[in-house]
C-alpha cells in the first residue's frame, strides 16, 4: 500500500509498505481521508515525539514510521475477537494509546497516561491506505456527516476537552491568542460551553470573517495592541486566556490580557522552552491549566459537526494527496502556514 514515512527531520517518503498487521481487537481501516495536524508539522521539522534512537515506551518502536492520526475511513476487515464493527462501517478514530494500567488509565484519563503515545507518531499511523486501529478506539461517524468533514472530529475535541477542564466558564470573557485549528477548536468549545464574549486574535486578517461570522470578535494582533483591543471590547481584561501558539511572545500577550484570578489554559507546542513571567501571574492568583489531546470528546466533536453547530468546509484550507503531501502540504505549511487551518490529504476518499 502508499504509505507516508517518516524517516527523519524533513525526510518523508512515500513508500510502498506491507499492509498493517490486524491483531486481536483491531480493525483494518481503508483511509478516505486524513489530516495535517500540526504535531505532524512539528514532526517533519523535528522530530519532536517520533522515538528515533530509544524505543517508545508503549510501542516499542522507533522510525522509520507511518505519520497521521486524523483521519476518518471505511472498516475493510476485523480482527479476531471484534464484534460490533462490520466491514463497511464509516469511523473515525481516536489515535491515543495508553497502558490501561497505570494510575491515570485506571482513572479513565488515559490522554495522560505514563506510557502516552500516539497512532501515527509512536507506531504506524493514517497517511497511508490502510491503517490498523483498535476497535475500542474507533467512533461511528454520524450519517449525514462526509468522511471528509469527519476529520475534522479529533482537532475539535482538543478544544472541547480544553474547555472542560477549565470547569464552568458560562458568562465567562475568552480570549483566544492564535486562531489556527487548536484556537478555532478552543472558540467553537467555548462558544458551546457558553462563555460570555469571545475574542480571537491572530496575525492578519484571514480569519477575521469565519471568527465574526460564528459569534466571535477578530482582533488582527499585527495592527493592534492586544491589551487594549481586549481591554476595549471586554471593557477589562479576559476571565480566561487560551495561548494556542507556542512562542514566547503569545504566552507573553496571554499573561497581559488575563485578570486576577482568571485561568490561563496553554494550548501551544513549544519548540523553545518560554520564560514564564511567575511572579506577575503569581500576584492575581491566576490559574495555570494544560490539555493533552482528548478523552471522551470525540463523539460531542462528531456531534457537533454533524449537527452544523461546527462547519467543517470552512476550516479546510487545502488538500493533497499522498504524493503531493510534502511539496504542497508540509513544505505550504511550512512556508504560509498562518494562511491554512487544516490541510486534509485524499486517500482513498471522494
Ligand atoms: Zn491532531
Ligand atoms: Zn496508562
Amino acid at each position: 500500500m502508499k504509505a507516508a514515512m517518516w524517516y527523519g527531520r524533513k525526510d518523508i517518503r512515500i513508500v510502498d509498505a506491507p499492509l498493517p498487521e490486524l491483531p486481536p481487537g483491531h480493525v483494518l481501516i481503508r483511509v478516505a481521508w486524513a489530516g495535517i495536524c500540526g504535531t505532524d508539522r512539528h514532526e517533519y521539522t523535528g522530530p519532536n515525539f517520533i522515538p528515533v534512537t530509544k524505543p517508545h515506551r508503549l510501542t516499542g518502536r522507533t522510525a522509520p514510521l507511518i505519520l497521521g492520526h486524523e483521519f476518518a475511513g471505511i472498516i475493510a476487515e476485523t480482527g479476531p475477537g471484534v464484534e460490533h464493527w462490520r466491514r463497511g462501517d464509516r469511523v473515525t478514530a481516536n489515535g491515543t494509546l495508553s497502558c490501561g494500567a497505570c494510575e491515570a488509565c485506571r482513572r479513565g484519563r488515559y490522554n495522560i497516561c505514563e506510557k502516552l503515545g500516539f497512532v501515527g507518531v509512536s507506531r504506524d499511523g493514517a497517511f497511508a491506505e490502510y491503517v490498523s486501529i483498535e476497535a475500542a478506539r474507533l467512533f461511528p461517524v454520524p450519517p449525514g456527516l462526509s468522511l471528509r468533514h469527519a476529520v475534522l472530529a479529533e482537532p475539535l475535541a482538543c478544544g472541547l476537552h480544553a474547555a472542560r477542564l477549565l470547569g464552568d466558564i458560562s458568562g465567562r470573557d475568552v480570549a483566544v491568542v492564535g486562531p489556527g485549528v487548536i484556537g478555532l477548536a478552543c472558540f467553537f468549545a467555548s462558544r458551546e460551553a457558553g462563555a460570555g464574549r469571545i475574542l480571537v486574535a491572530g496575525m492578519g486578517n484571514a480569519r477575521r470573517e469565519l471568527v465574526e461570522s460564528c459569534g466571535g470578535v477578530y482582533v488582527d494582533a499585527g495592527a493592534e495592541n492586544l491589551r487594549e483591543a481586549v481591554r476595549a471590547r471586554f471593557g477589562g481584561a479576559a476571565d480566561i486566556a487560551y495561548e494556542c501558539v507556542g512562542l514566547q511572545s503569545s504566552l507573553d500577550s496571554c499573561l497581559d490580557i488575563l485578570k486576577p484570578s482568571g485561568a490561563l489554559m496553554v494550548m501551544g507546542v513549544y519548540e523553545k522552552p518560554p520564560v514564564f513571567r511567575m511572579n506577575d501571574f503569581q500576584e492575581g492568583e491566576r490559574r495555570l491549566f494544560t490539555s493533552q489531546a482528548h478523552v471522551d470528546e470525540i463523539a460531542p466533536a462528531l456531534g457537533l459537526l454533524a449537527g452544523g453547530a461546527v462547519d467543517a468546509e470552512r476550516l479546510i484550507t487545502g488538500e493533497v494527496t499522498l504524493d503531493t503531501l510534502v511539496r504542497n502540504g508540509f513544505e505550504e505549511l511550512l512556508a504560509h502556514g498562518e494562511a491554512h487551518i487544516k490541510v486534509l490529504i485524499r486517500i482513498g476518499g471522494e
